[in-house]
């Protein structure tokens, strides 16, 4: 007889919960424990106490039966790891500051290459990897790779030592560089103004305020997205005209 569960537990978090698969595929939530008893959450559902875990992780399988899905989903499995992997956590967490690493994410990604780690800030080594198909990581400063005084022309040109030849740059940049005008991901990301008056102070205030942690909301201003350059535009108009 086949008693497997619909569901799957995964790891606990940092903040305590075990996020939720359904039948392997549907991300539903995630279990935590409270007083010993335990909570099934589908986020922009009601909570539901049950006496074990795995009687909550079945509430979840029973709302996606019922045809709901939660209203967040990637940023359940961000840790404070993933956080850090967006902006350092050696900068300060301040509006000004998401939005210059949303700009520098952008610019990186208009450049062909892709960050290792958290924005550092513009005087720091940041660490990442060139997406011309040479296979180069290692560390470049941020302040050489935006350009200045208007230029946007990176400098040093040459890009690292093995890179492929300079005379395929252009086209090379040009195939994997694209940015988009809409954000295609499951997991929305900001690209208007509207959504950055919106999102940039939730990220600023999330851990006193709500359930989804400061990672989850930065997920939304930072996180990889084929317009990422939208939204460097519309969080830079946010935060210099209207906030
Ligand atoms: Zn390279
Ligand atoms: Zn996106």
């Amino acid at each position: 007889m086949d008693t497997q569960p619909r569901y799957t537990l995964g790891d606990r978090q940092d903040d305590g919960r075990y996020p939720v698969t359904v039948d392997n595929t549907t991300e539903a939530g995630y279990v935590y424990r409270r007083h010993g008893s335990w909570y099934g959450v589908m986020p922009g559902q009601t909570e539901a106490r049950r006496p074990d875990r795995f009687q909550a992780a079945y509430h979840l399988v029973r709302l996606i039966d019922a045809g709901h899905r939660p209203a967040e989903k990637a940023g359940l499995r961000l840790t404070s790891a993933a956080r850090d992997l967006l902006i350092s956590p050696h900068l300060r967490l301040t509006a000004p500051n998401i939005v210059r690493a949303s700009e520098a994410t952008a610019r990186l990604a208009e450049l062909g290459w892709r960050p290792l780690t958290g924005y550092p800030g513009a005087d720091q080594s940041w660490r990442m990897a060139c997406l011309l198909g040479c296979g180069w990581k290692g560390t470049r400063f941020w302040s050489h790779l935006r350009g200045r005084n208007g230029d946007n022309t990176p400098r040093p040109m040459c890009r690292h030592r093995g890179c492929i030849p300079q005379s395929q740059h252009a086209d090379r940049i040009a195939a994997v560089a694209t940015q988009a005008p809409d954000c295609t991901c499951e997991f929305k990301h900001v690209t208007t103004v509207v959504e950055a008056i919106t999102y940039l102070p939730l990220a600023l205030s999330a851990e006193a305020n709500g359930w989804y942690s400061t990672a989850v909301h930065l997920a939304r201003l930072l996180g990889p997205c084929p317009a990422a350059s939208v939204r460097a535009k519309a969080l830079r108009t946010a935060l210099d005209d209207i906030l």
